[in-house]
């Protein structure tokens, strides 16, 4: 059941667009002079709270101090294949080398065919052993536990600064490891929020990540995240969306255009 507001923005009724025809301009570039982010706060409380209501309110269950270099390399092999290959995948690398020295030691060759079943198999031991080598001479020890301890932006900086992580691999790291506030867009949640219209059609991926870390309520970065996802799965689909089961068409754009 989906929850009505009262609050729609006349602009978006009016700027209403599909995929094909959409201008650059978007309602977070709107907002970004004038500072006018608390009216677009209002329809994204109901988005999310309509996600909610029909997903579920995910919650972070791991604890609040997991390892964050577990959580790195995990996202690392989770690119490109589903989640039960990438949690197999893992599990497959611990068990074949206990510790990161151990991985480090270890031939590009033999940490590839650990990792096969996973995918891209090469490429993803060539930025494993890349990143665990930065983090060793930047940090002396492969131990990534400070970053609990950091204010979020500069956690966000120290990782952001390594070869071969980029935005969407630095928030997962930090939402699901440390719980901090920052947002990870994967292409589910890219394709959703273009969209409903809360990112432009042209937009790179650090600045998606910046604009939706702005607007993003304190306390739904994770359900957001992961009810987004869910809801690329069910509805929003790549092709042929369902937008006439769609809990948020109200505040779509795409979904706008068809009714
Ligand atoms: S209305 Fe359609 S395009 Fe918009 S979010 Fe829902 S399923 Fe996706």
């Amino acid at each position: 059941m989906s929850v009505s507001s009262p609050h729609r923005k006349s602009r978006r009724a009016e700027n209403s667009r599909g995929p094909k025809n959409a201008p650059d301009a978007t309602l977070v570039e709107d907002v970004e002079p004038s500072g006018d982010i608390q009216d677009e706060e209002k329809p994204l409380r109901y988005i999310i709270q309509n996600l909610e209501r029909t997903y579920g309110t995910p919650e972070n269950r791991r604890g609040p101090r997991a390892d964050p270099l577990n959580m790195l390399v995990q996202i690392i092999l989770s690119q490109a294949t589903s989640d039960t290959n990438s949690d197999r995948t893992f599990a497959a690398l611990k068990k074949r080398f206990p510790t990161w020295d151990a991985v480090l030691r270890a031939r590009e060759s033999t940490l590839a065919d650990t990792i096969r079943s996973g995918g891209l198999a090469n490429q993803k031991a060539a930025v494993i052993r890349d990143v665990l080598r930065q983090i060793r001479e930047q940090c002396g020890a492969l131990d990534l536990s400070f970053l609990h301890d950091l204010p979020t932006e500069d956690a966000v900086r120290y990782l952001s600064g390594f070869r071969g992580i980029g935005p969407k691999t630095v928030a997962c790291t930090l939402l699901f490891a440390c719980r901090k506030n920052v947002f990870p867009l994967d292409t589910h949640i890219f394709r959703i929020l273009r969209r409903v219209g809360l990112l432009p059609q042209k937009c790179t991926d650090a600045r998606a990540h910046e604009l939706m870390n702005r607007i993003v309520p304190e306390d739904k970065f994770y359900s957001f995240h992961v009810n987004l996802i869910r809801h690329g799965r069910a509805l929003c689909r790549p092709r042929d969306p369902l937008c006439e089961q769609c809990p948020i068409v109200e505040y779509c754009d795409y979904g706008q255009t068809l009714i």
